[in-house]
Parts: structure tokens; C-alpha cells; sequence
């Protein structure tokens, strides 16, 4: 007999990630059905990735047309979407210019080039660097690679893959002091997320985080933000760093942009804007015209100034009904980023069992966490948390 889809799998397939007992078949905007049929209300997204929800009609229509026009060209070629895209995202952002790649982590990867160039070309450097620290947080999460594996600031991430990539150095959050004293005439970036993701939606104070960018421009500290969760509406904001005030020199994007496809960017302030040049960067499949039209569909929609007041509205009303839910504690909310607190239990048991009552939830750290599609209804939010209330209630919490 044919193996299954679970035991192909398990076979096959490295066993890097730790698998909810379900097999997704298809969806349209927040509803998902497994291979037999069954129906979930998705406050996943992919991890965030799916911000107008599953197979949304004009993005299906954009990415189905580029993919019958030109699917590819390689970056020695000008390409229309690529372009138009970056110039976009520039003059929304207030960037100068982008660099076109895959994931969060390449864009990481870009931003962490850039900075340390800027400070080698700028401040002089021989084979081995100068001012080439970037500092980073605790809690952090950056990336998969072996470099951003070193920049992400938790012990548990430094392992097995010796050597990693020198130059980093990790503070506490919100403690400026602690910032401060950390910095050394070898420091050259400050890389943080305003909102920590995988470190449990940790949002940070917008004092420190204000203290802390005067303090990295008046001293020619690059300011990286890394916005790939916190991007693209997440927040009620198209990017994050808008509520928090301040002008990031580089900011990385990448899950939900593309609205389900790869693509991750790096774009950078005008002192920046030209210190990569030819060859110093690159990657084949960066700037894609099927990712790239489909990324362009996604910005037109969340960039619009109604949808994103929605999203902080559908936050607000989700916030409200998740404190009505007996088992939660406390939430941790910008726009429809979703942490939760529970009063007892193991989060990623409750997760689990969630799933199998048909709501797809992840976890961060000891947290619920829910990432929604930016076009989720009122009528699926409260389906989610009858879902997640009747859940914390079979399993007395
Ligand atoms: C997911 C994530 C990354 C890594 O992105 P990949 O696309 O998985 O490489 C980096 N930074 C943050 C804040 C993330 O949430």
C-alpha cells in the first residue's frame, strides 16, 4: 500500500521542524481544510506569511498572470515588477534603495553586510575589520543561518554549528545603561526587532527604543530594525517602526510581504544607498517577478490607509474578547500581533489540542500566539476564541 502523506514525511523529510497532526489541502482567506475535509479557522497564517489569507482572488490573479508572462529572468536583466516594487517600498517607507532576496534571514544576512561595510569603508579596516560589532538583544531572533543564528540573542541557538560568525554582542532589553556600556569603539550596528516574535511578542518600550536611536545616530551606529514579522500591517502600521517614531538607517522585511510566497528585502536610508556595490551582493533568485508581482498586489492592498486602520480595529476587538476567555491572563497586542498569557497549562499542549478543535495557533515561548491574514472577519475572530475558550475549558485551565 501507498504511504501516507505523514509516513512519506517522516521518511523523507529531515526532521528539523515538530509537526501539528494535520495535512492543509487547501483555504480561502482565514479557513483552511485539511485532506479530509475538515475546516479550521487559521490565526497562523504560515507564521505570518499569508496577510490577505489563503488564495485571496486578485493575488491569485497577479502571481498566475506573471507566472504566464515571464517567471524569471535572473538579476542581469531590468525587470518591471522588481522595480516597481522597490519603488514602493521606498517612497512608503522613506528608504533610499532595497536589496531583493529570499527570506528573513538573507535579508539579515544583507543588512549585516551593509552595516559592516559602510563601517570598513568609512572608518578603514585591514583583512580582519574594524568597528564591525553589532550589538544585538536578548530574546532576539534573527535567523537560521549561521550568522544570524550568532546575531539572535539566546544561548539555546549557539549551538552544535561551531564556529559562528564573530561580532556580536548581546544586551537585555529596554536598559539604555546596559546599551551604553556595551558599545565600544569596534561597535558599528544595533540590530533589535520592536517586537521580539519567537521571543515571546515581547513589545518594546518606545522611550528606550527612542533613547536608544538618538543615542546609535549621534555616535554613526547604524539603527537596523528587523521588521520580518512586524512588517507589512502587522502591527496597524505598515511597518513598525512608525509607531514607534523613529527613522531606522536599514529595515528587513520578508513573511508577509509576498503574501505566501518567498521573498525577503533589505532596504536602507540614504547614507547607505550606495555602499553595496557590483558583486559585493546577490542572490539568484532574488527579485522575482512571480514573487515580486504578488508582493506588489500585497502592498497596493495593506499599504491603503482604511485597511490599515482595520487592522488595529480587529486587534482592539480580538484583545477585548480574548480577556473575556476565563483561562487567559493577559494579552500582548500591537495591531493583530497576539501574544497570550495563560493562567496555567503548557501553552504548546493547549496549542495542540486548539488544532485539533480546528483553530491553527502557534506558540512563542510560554505563550499563545496568533499572527491572523490582516483580512480575517469579525465572525472567524470569534469563532477563534469560542474555539480557544471551549479548548482551555475540556482541559481545566
Ligand atoms: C521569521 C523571522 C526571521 C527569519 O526569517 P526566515 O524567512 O525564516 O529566514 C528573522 N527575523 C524575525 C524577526 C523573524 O520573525
Amino acid at each position: 500500500m501507498a504511504m501516507d502523506i505523514k509516513e512519506k514525511d517522516r521518511q523523507y523529510i529531515m526532521h528539523t521542524y515538530g509537526r501539528y497532526d494535520v495535512a492543509l489541502k487547501s483555504g480561502k482567506g482565514a479557513v483552511a481544510y485539511d485532506d479530509k475535509g475538515k475546516k479550521y479557522i487559521d490565526v497562523s497564517s504560515g507564521i505570518g506569511v499569508n496577510s490577505l489569507g489563503y488564495c485571496e482572488d486578485g493575488w491569485v490573479k497577479a502571481i498566475s498572470k506573471q507566472a504566464a508572462t515571464i517567471q524569471h529572468m535572473s538579476n542581469y536583466f531590468y525587470c518591471e515588477q522588481a522595480s516597481n516594487l522597490a519603488e514602493k517600498l521606498c517612497t512608503l517607507t522613506g528608504m533610499s534603495k532595497v536589496c531583493f532576496g529570499n527570506s528573513g534571514a538573507e535579508a539579515n544576512e544583507c543588512a549585516i553586510k551593509i552595516a559592516r561595510k559602510y563601517s570598513f569603508d568609512k572608518y578603514g579596516g585591514d583583512l580582519k575589520g574594524v568597528r564591525n560589532e553589532i550589538i544585538t538583544l536578548k530574546n532576539s531572533f534573527h535567523g537560521r543561518t549561521v550568522t544570524t543564528l550568532s546575531a539572535t540573542g539566546q544561548d539555546v541557538f549557539h549551538n552544535y554549528f561551531f564556529p559562528f560568525t564573530e561580532g556580536f554582542a548581546y544586551v537585555e532589553a529596554n536598559d539604555i545603561q546596559a546599551f551604553k556600556n556595551a558599545v565600544n569603539e569596534d561597535t558599528c550596528a544595533v540590530m533589535f526587532e520592536l517586537i521580539q516574535g519567537e521571543g515571546g511578542v515581547n513589545i518594546l518600550d518606545k522611550t528606550y527604543v527612542k533613547e536608544l536611536v538618538d543615542y546609535c545616530n549621534a555616535h554613526d551606529i547604524l539603527v537596523i530594525i528587523d521588521e520580518v514579522q512586524t512588517g507589512v500591517g502587522r502591527t496597524g502600521k505598515l511597518f513598525a517602526f512608525e509607531n514607534f517614531g523613529i527613522k531606522p538607517d536599514i529595515i528587513t522585511v520578508a513573511k508577509g510581504l509576498g503574501g505566501g510566497l518567498p521573498i525577503g528585502v533589505c532596504m536602507c536610508g540614504d547614507k547607505l544607498k550606495d555602499v553595496m556595490s557590483p558583486s559585493t551582493h546577490g542572490t539568484t533568485f532574488g527579485a522575482n517577478p512571480v514573487v515580486c508581482a504578488g508582493a506588489n498586489y500585497v502592498i497596493d492592498k495593506v499599504a491603503d490607509k482604511d485597511f490599515l486602520n482595520e487592522v488595529e480595529k480587529k486587534g482592539i476587538y480580538f484583545e477585548e474578547k480574548l480577556l473575556a476567555v476565563e483561562g487567559v491572563k493577559s494579552v500582548r497586542r500591537m495591531g493583530l500581533m497576539i501574544g497570550i498569557e495563560l493562567k496555567k497549562g503548557d501553552a504548546h499542549d493547549i496549542a495542540v489540542k486548539c488544532v485539533e478543535n480546528g483553530l491553527l495557533i502557534i506558540t512563542a515561548k510560554s505563550l499563545l500566539r496568533m499572527l491572523p491574514p490582516l483580512v480575517i472577519t469579525y465572525e472567524e475572530i470569534d469563532e477563534a476564541v469560542a474555539i480557544l475558550d471551549k479548548t482551555l475549558k475540556e482541559n481545566n485551565q
